[in-house]
């Protein structure tokens, strides 16, 4: 459904009504084509605290200075309108050092290019250094705030590299013992495709190179409605990319509910990326799913995912096995709980949870998913914030979380595999122009790019996962929402 409104304040008369009447002024925003594959800009480089983990002249921090040259941004120490700033934070240790990042980003962030980003990186708050642990967790106040301030369509990030520790952290040599409290991350994961060195140095320059993946999606127009995230890295060793214009080569992808909306979206950006996609939907939607499939030159699988044999007609249909599983069906059935029979809930809780805990297993433990293999499941901003009438969605959507931050760590070690979920906000679909005129307005307009995402804006992030070299982004829960304000 068009935003109206967005296109409204694009005109000259809108921009000085919603000026004078003080109203949200959404920024249209830049995203990935064929002819706008970048940024707009330089990308300036620059580093905060003393004795970084990943200054320039360690080790970690060469690494890092390879990797944003692989962005494909000329890499600066100074512009006048940056297109991306990177500011390594990783050796940030006190309080007093946070006045590194703010010298560090006081002076750039009005001059930074519209559309553009900004990317902090971190490492893990210390459980041994109370210190460190605040300094490290301030970060993520910085950018959720810039976030919501920045405005004209640019985003903020904090990335936290887990491999990369600051000087007197931890004992050199020996693994940061546990992680922040989100406990995700399993640091020790050892199977083909996700090693980890023997024995990091602090900062090791591996640790920025599992990061290459995800700087390359951040630091591009393919994020464009992504903010205000905290994105924690494993220091697992990164796949190999053979061909970046085709990274996903050779792999197959199998989609759910590919036949219109975000699945249909994430199929497209899949094949763009070099995938033979299976798109699979009910066999009630089998003329859209054909059409999106031709289309794509995708194959079609009629199939409901709660079947009980779903897992094996999955199987049947890729007999090389998948490399890359994403999890998308799904469907609302809105009451509030006083109000809700029983059929209402199990069917939501069946389509969009029972059914992914299912085939994901029965695929697991089949070998269907070849080692470095992506699984992508799709929670939702509800399951974080709740929603008024959505008990059973939410229940569903938060019972994802549940599965990729448990499941994330035991894939990889057992599997080679990893788990992640997108969480979209408000995106325009079918799903969503259904919802009443006033609640769509509020869910278009409260979030810091004030405005819905499209269903591309949640494939890209998919495809991130996917990426074979975003081995160490494992049991990650990314909210595509603008920085929504629900759950924030
Ligand atoms: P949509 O309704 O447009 O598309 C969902 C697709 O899933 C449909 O093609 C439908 O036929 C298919 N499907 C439903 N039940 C199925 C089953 N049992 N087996 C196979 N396919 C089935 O929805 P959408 O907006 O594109 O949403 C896609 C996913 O994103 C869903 O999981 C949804 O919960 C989630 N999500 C959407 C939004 C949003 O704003 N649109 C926000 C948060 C989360």
């Amino acid at each position: 459904m068009a935003d109206r409104y967005l296109h409204f304040t694009g005109t000259a008369p809108g921009r000085f009504l919603t000026r004078r009447l003080g109203l949200p002024q959404p920024a249209p925003l830049r995203r990935w084509s064929p002819e706008t594959p970048r940024l707009e800009g330089p990308l300036l480089h620059l580093t905060a605290g003393s004795g970084a983990g990943a200054g320039a002249d360690t080790e970690a921090g060469a690494g890092l200075a390879e990797v944003l040259a692989g962005v494909g941004l000329p890499v600066v120490g100074r512009a006048d309108r940056p297109g991306a700033v990177v500011l390594d934070a990783t050796g940030v240790t006190t309080a007093a050092g946070l006045g590194d990042v703010h010298a560090a980003l006081h002076p750039v962030v009005r001059s930074l290019a519209p559309g553009g980003r900004i990317v902090v990186l971190g490492t893990a708050p210390s459980p041994h250094d109370h210190h460190q642990a605040a300094a490290q967790q301030a970060l993520e106040g910085v950018v959720r705030s810039l976030g919501k301030e920045i405005g004209r369509g640019s985003t903020v990030q904090l990335v936290r590299i887990l491999g990369v520790r600051a000087p007197g952290v931890g004992v050199p040599g020996v693994r940061v013992p546990d992680a922040p409290a989100s406990g995700v991350q399993v640091p020790d994961v050892r199977a083909p495709g996700v090693q980890v060195p023997d024995a990091p140095a602090p900062g090791g320059g591996g640790a920025a190179q599992g990061a290459a993946s995800t700087l390359r999606f951040l630091l591009s127009p393919r994020s464009a409605y992504v903010s205000g995230q905290v994105i924690e890295l494993t220091d697992a060793i990164p796949d190999p990319v053979t061909d970046p214009a085709a990274p996903l080569a050779g792999r197959t992808a199998l989609v759910t509910g590919a036949a219109r909306g975000i699945g249909a979206a994430v199929a497209s950006v899949l094949t763009r990326d070099g995938a033979r996609v299976i798109a699979l939907d009910v066999p009630g939607a089998r003329e859209e799913l054909e059409r999106t499939a031709a289309r794509l030159g995708a194959t079609p699988l009629p199939l409901d995912i709660t079947a009980p044999d779903a897992a094996d007609r999955i199987a049947a249909a890729a007999p090389d096995g998948l490399g890359v599983l994403v999890h998308n069906a799904g469907i609302t059935r809105d009451r509030r709980l006083a109000n809700m029979p029983a059929e209402r809930w199990t069917s939501v809780i069946e389509v969009n949870l029972d059914s992914v805990l299912r085939t994901t297993d029965e695929l697991l433990k089949a070998g269907t998913i070849t080692r470095g293999g992506r699984i992508v499941a799709t929670a939702s901003i509800a399951g974080i914030a709740g929603n008024n009438g959505q008990t059973n969605y939410a229940a569903s959507k938060a019972g994802i979380i549940g599965l990729v931050r448990s499941l994330g760590p035991r894939a990889a070690a057992d599997h080679g595999v990893t788990v992640n979920a997108v969480a979209p906000g408000f995106i325009e679909t079918k799903m969503t122009a259904a919802v009443p005129f006033f609640i769509r307005e509020a869910g278009r307009r409260m979030n810091s790019l004030a405005q819905g995402g499209l269903p591309v804006d949640v494939a890209e992030a998919v495809a991130w996962f996917a990426q074979p070299d975003s081995t160490a982004v494992n049991g990650q829960v990314l909210r595509v929402c603008g920085q929504s304000l629900l759950g924030a």
